[in-house]
This record gives structure tokens, C-alpha cells and sequence, in this order.
């Protein structure tokens, strides 16, 4: 090791070790997350209920009034909790959400049991480790340490954990609770999931916060045919038909488009990386086209950033194997930017397939969800009590892939930041993977994180 490498890793190790929460809230906030994640409630098979239940008797044994806990939501297995923490009224309310659904997890598919938490060689094993139980057990867990410290904030924080974020459906928490409960949730702003900090290498390089979310659409490509017999073909085939049409799509890119949230990313990340790659990004970050082939054709996620993007993701087809198929069918899964639309997606689907007989239907449009503005206040703290803890670590405003609940508070009027401070390898995201994980230090400096991070938002008017 380097000399300075060796007085970076000296000079840091005092630094860490402040930054984990005392013992006693460290050992609640593992208690909260051992539980929730020992509670199944995957989308299809679980239930939220007993995650809620279980809080609810902690926060009331903890002195949370039970007037100031609810619980209900679309359905009986299918509970959110939201709890109000009582400050001086004197701004409006910061909603801090986390969904307690997670995605599907087959044991035989593991190395481990996904419902059991391990703690192992400096990671913690099990499903919803990251996505998203590790935020919903310390927002439990920090309003708890507020309470007993007798912290009293300026406005009301009200934390929420919610159903059925995960693959959308009838029961989803936050919608439900915008439907029926809205007031219980009304805020200025929500901290939610979206970003967490990117390490490389076990280096902490950037530390996001995400700001809008690409809006998650499906369309259907079908192909009807009379069909046949097999024995005796013709050209005019529905499988050829469909295969046609995707094989086109496969070549096919949508344009690159930039937003101001984007190129803020790129702009930012030329700072993290070094070399050619940082020198591109910083092209990127102006506009330079040659230097956004470069980066989409090395990097999926940085592509996906870039552009809008489409891909198959199911196909359905034929009756029998002795006959002429009378139908195929495709699922195409597109990820659109805030500032495209779903009619466009359509046109552009249309124009591609380039084939009458390929009909192409719009199986969801969640709509399109409004970017949140970066708001100085929440950048300002943010960016102190990161500093603080990781001196050197960048902030990156971002733009979410994929899609979050923040998707629906955006929508209602509530702006939603993807905020996390949980350092994850950025070429190990194992969220909605087999042996989902999250290093131990990163929960615990993430507990700490989002502890002053919520406290600088509410204190001191
Ligand atoms: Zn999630």
C-alpha cells in the first residue's frame, strides 16, 4: 500500500467509527431489520400485515400514543403503517417512506434462506436487505432514538411503510393512502428510496440523491393469423410476422436526450472517475454524441440514463406443434424519460416493427411523473452532513431507471428525493437478485446519515 493511500486509510479509520450510531439504537435498528426481513411479504406470496403489527407494538411500547399510529390499507394482508412524530408545526410536515414488500425469493434459488437474516463476512444476507427494508427499520428505528433524546422538531415527520411497491397491482400503499388517508401523509417533501451511495472497489466515491424517475410502461405486440396446417406453409406466418418486428426493435435505439437532472449526473461523475472514461463523461455532459456512444456501448445503466429504452421481455405464441400459429405475442418493456411520453413511445414502436400486421397496444401508462426540484435546503444538508461524515465523497443528483413510489407522491404534488446514504459496490447491486446483500458498515453509517440528515431538515426555525 501506498504511504498516502496508508495515511488516507489511517487518517479515515477514527472518522468511521463515528459514524455508527451508539450501540444500543445500532441494536435496535438490526432487531427492527432482522424482524422485517424474517417477515415474508413478497408481492405475490407475502403480506405486509405482520410487519405493520409488529412496529406498531414497538413504536407504542417506545411511547408513540396510538392515536399518532396508523395502520390499514387496500387490504387485510396488505397493511401500511404511518406514524406521526409530533415537532412545533412550524413548516410543514417531511414524509419519510420506505415500502415493506419485497420481491419474490426461492430459497432453492439462494445460497442461503432469503428469510433469514446472516450477517456475514461484513455483509447482511436476505431478501429486502437493500430494496427496501434497511431504509424502512432505521426510519423506525431514528424516530425512536428522536424520542428518546427528547428531540423536538420544527415540523411534523411522519414516517410511512408501505405495501406492494414492487411489480405495481391493486394494493399499492402510497396510492392507497393518497386515496383515502391523504392527510395522514401530506408533506412538503418525501425522502424515499431511489439513490443510495456508490462505492468502487470498497472506495466511497458518490454519494446520489435522486430527483425524478423514468416513467415504467408495457405494450403488447401481437400478430393474429389464420393458421393452418403445418404440412402445408405459407409465407404469411404470425410467428415470422412477430419475430420480424422484434429483430428490428433488438437494432433499433431511441435518441439520446439529456435533462437538466441528467446532465447534472454525468457532469458530477466526470469528477468520481478518472482518465478517458472521466473525460467522456464530461463530453457527455455537453452534449457530445460521439462521446455517448462511447459510454452507452460500455455501460448499460449509463445508457439507460441517456435515452429512452425499450426491450422484449415475454413472448407467447402458437396452439400446437403441428399448426400454422394463429397467434404471437410480445411483452415490450419500455423505460421513458420524465420529459418523453408513452403516445410517443407508441409511434416510435410502430415506426420501427414496420409491419401492418404487427398490432401494438398500450398495456400500462402509469403517466408521466414531474421531476422534483432541487430544493436548496435539502441539497445544503445533504451535502453538510455527507461531507461530514465522508469527507471527499461527491454529491450527484440523479435520475432513477427504474421506478418507485416516488412515482405517485410526485404526481399527487408531494416532490420525492431518492435519499439513502447507503454505500453499496456499484457492480454489486443485488437488489431484486438472488443473495440480495448490504455491508454491515453502510446500515449502520446509513442509520447515522439519515438520522442528521432528517434532523438538519427539521431543526433549528
Ligand atoms: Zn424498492
Amino acid at each position: 500500500m501506498p504511504m498516502k493511500t496508508l495515511l488516507i486509510v489511517l487518517l479515515a479509520l477514527p472518522c468511521l467509527a463515528d459514524n455508527l450510531p451508539p450501540t444500543a439504537d445500532r441494536e435496535l435498528a438490526r432487531e427492527i431489520y432482522r424482524q422485517m426481513i424474517e417477515t415474508k411479504s413478497g408481492f405475490t406470496t407475502g403480506a405486509t400485515t405482520p410487519i405493520v403489527e409488529a412496529v406498531a407494538a414497538r413504536l407504542k411500547a417506545a411511547g408513540f400514543p396510538a392515536s399518532d399510529i396508523f395502520t390499514g390499507g387496500a387490504n387485510p394482508r396488505k397493511a401500511n403503517l404511518v406514524v406521526r412524530y409530533h415537532g412545533a408545526g412550524r413548516r410543514k410536515p417531511i414524509l419519510l417512506l420506505a415500502h415493506i414488500d419485497v420481491v419474490e425469493a426461492l430459497r432453492a434459488d439462494w445460497t442461503t434462506d432469503p428469510f433469514v437474516l446472516l450477517e456475514k463476512d461484513g455483509y447482511f444476507y436476505g431478501r429486502g436487505t437493500m430494496d427496501d427494508k434497511a431504509q424502512a427499520a432505521v426510519w423506525v428505528a431514528n424516530l425512536i432514538r428522536y424520542k428518546r433524546e427528547n428531540f423536538r422538531p420544527d415540523r411534523d415527520l411522519i414516517v410511512a411503510l408501505t405495501a406492494d411497491e414492487e411489480g405495481g397491482g391493486p394494493f399499492n400503499g402510497v396510492d392507497w393512502l393518497l386515496k383515502n388517508h391523504r392527510e395522514l401523509i401530506e408533506a412538503e417533501f418525501a425522502i424515499n428510496e431511489g439513490a443510495r451511495g456508490q462505492m468502487v472497489d470498497g472506495k466511497r466515491v458518490s454519494n446520489e440523491m435522486s430527483l425524478s424517475e423514468k416513467i415504467y410502461s408495457d405494450f403488447r405486440l401481437e400478430v393474429r393469423n389464420k393458421g393452418g396446417h403445418s404440412a402445408r406453409p405459407v409465407p404469411d406466418n404470425a410467428i415470422y410476422h412477430l419475430a420480424g418486428g422484434l429483430y428490428r426493435l433488438s437494432t433499433f435505439a431511441f435518441p439520446y436526450r439529456l435533462n437538466d437532472i441528467t446532465r447534472a449526473y454525468f457532469r458530477q461523475m466526470a469528477k468520481v472517475e478518472k482518465g478517458a472514461i472521466s473525460a467522456d463523461l464530461a463530453r457527455v455532459a455537453e452534449g457530445n454524441e460521439d462521446a455517448m456512444r462511447r459510454v452507452s456501448a460500455a455501460s448499460a445503466p449509463l445508457n439507460a440514463m441517456m435515452r429512452t429504452t425499450c426491450v422484449a421481455t415475454q413472448l407467447e405464441g402458437g396452439h400446437a406443434t403441428n399448426a400454422l400459429p394463429q397467434l404471437a405475442a410480445a411483452n415490450v418493456n419500455c423505460r421513458i424519460l420524465p420529459d418523453d411520453s408513452v403516445e410517443n413511445v407508441l409511434a416510435t414502436l410502430k415506426k420501427v416493427v414496420a409491419d401492418d400486421q404487427i398490432a401494438i397496444t398500450i398495456k400500462t401508462n402509469e403517466g408521466a411523473s414531474p421531476a422534483s426540484p432541487i430544493r436548496p435546503d435539502i441539497l445544503q444538508a445533504f451535502e453538510r452532513v455527507s461531507d461530514i461524515m465522508w469527507p471527499g465523497v461527491i454529491t450527484v443528483p440523479s435520475m432513477a431507471v427504474g421506478g418507485s413510489d416516488g412515482r405517485y407522491l410526485r404526481v399527487a404534488g408531494i416532490p420525492t428525493y431518492g435519499i439513502q446514504g447507503f454505500f453499496v459496490d456499484r457492480d454489486d447491486v443485488r437488489a431484486h437478485g438472488r443473495d440480495e446483500r448490504m455491508p454491515v458498515q453502510s446500515f449502520y453509517e446509513g442509520q447515522t446519515f439519515l438520522y442528521s440528515f432528517v434532523k438538519a431538515l427539521s431543526e433549528g426555525k
